[in-house]
């Protein structure tokens, strides 16, 4: 399997340079092709802008997916931003490695994600979820998180990591064709004995050779909707198998 990994931790110490060497030294053992982006050490900016493009289809008034049409259209895409998207294209699975920043990803990591998944490339005239650019490809997150998991369970004051995760699985992950694998959550690698830091990077390990066939989220299919992206009349909600993608008040 080609396996792109995307990392977004300042420090090669830290428990996700850890994660990402664990990974890849298990997945090259293995026999398995292997590309790192880490983002830091390339100095990867992640401003999305006009110097995203070497080609320009309105230089009076700036709009960015207008703008990533005509770059996909014309190779107009400059030579940091291509070789990401080339990397991601050639990948039969991606990781997303990064710690928890605000419940969300790391500006530089959403930044590659905003730079690099342009229109026209990465999604466009309704190319989205099954019938999305990715389709076939896997995907997984693997984050770390400060809190510890009882904080991010249903009761917990944060609520299910599911949900804090939806805008990354569904937003990015599902809306671009890729099949979500569940995500690899560490909690509270700094406030843990070293004897189970060891053991989630055994843990992963196990799972990034078995990304091929672990268990993935469930994703819209695009035939349960109408035009409007309704879902149509009969069909029941297929993705709420956790429950996080149904409001609080609305949950059994
Ligand atoms: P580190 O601190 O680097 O590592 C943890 C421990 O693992 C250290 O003791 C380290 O020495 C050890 N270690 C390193 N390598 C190995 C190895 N090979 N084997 C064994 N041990 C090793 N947390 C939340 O829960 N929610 C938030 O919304 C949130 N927002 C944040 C926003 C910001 C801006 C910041 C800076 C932090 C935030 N955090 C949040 C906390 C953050 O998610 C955690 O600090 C982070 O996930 C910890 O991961 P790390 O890789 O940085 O750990």
């Amino acid at each position: 399997m080609r396996v792109f990994i995307v990392h977004a931790h300042h420090e090669a110490k830290s428990f996700n340079g850890a994660m990402t060497q664990t990974a890849q030294r298990a997945l090259l053992a293995a026999g398995h092709e292997v590309l790192v982006s880490d983002l830091y050490a390339m100095g990867f900016d992640p401003v999305s802008d006009r110097r995203n493009f070497t080609t320009v289809r309105d230089p009076l008034l700036l709009r960015q997916q207008t703008e990533e049409s005509y770059a996909s259209e014309h190779n107009g895409f400059v030579p940091e931003l291509q070789a990401e998207m080339d990397k991601l294209f050639w990948a039969e699975a991606l990781i997303l490695q990064f710690p928890l920043w605000w419940f969300g990803l790391p500006a530089i990591l959403k930044g590659w994600v905003d730079r690099v998944f342009a229109v026209g490339r990465a999604y466009g005239g309704r190319r989205w979820f099954d019938r999305g650019v990715f389709a076939g490809r896997r995907a997984m997150c693997s984050v770390t998180v400060g809190g510890l998991a009882p904080m991010y369970s249903y009761s917990g004051i944060n609520g299910p990591m599911s949900a804090i995760l939806f805008p990354i699985n569904h937003g990015i992950l599902a809306f671009t064709g890729f099949t979500v694998v569940e995500p690899f959550v560490v909690h509270g690698p700094g406030r843990i004995t070293p004897a189970q830091r060891s053991e989630y990077l055994e843990l992963y390990r196990y799972r990034v050779l078995g990304l091929a066939s672990a268990n993935v989220l469930p994703g819209p299919n695009t035939a349960d909707y109408d035009e409007s992206l309704v879902r149509k009349a009969g069909i029941s909600p297929a993705d709420d198998q956790d429950g996080s993608r149904v409001p609080a008040a609305r949950r059994p």
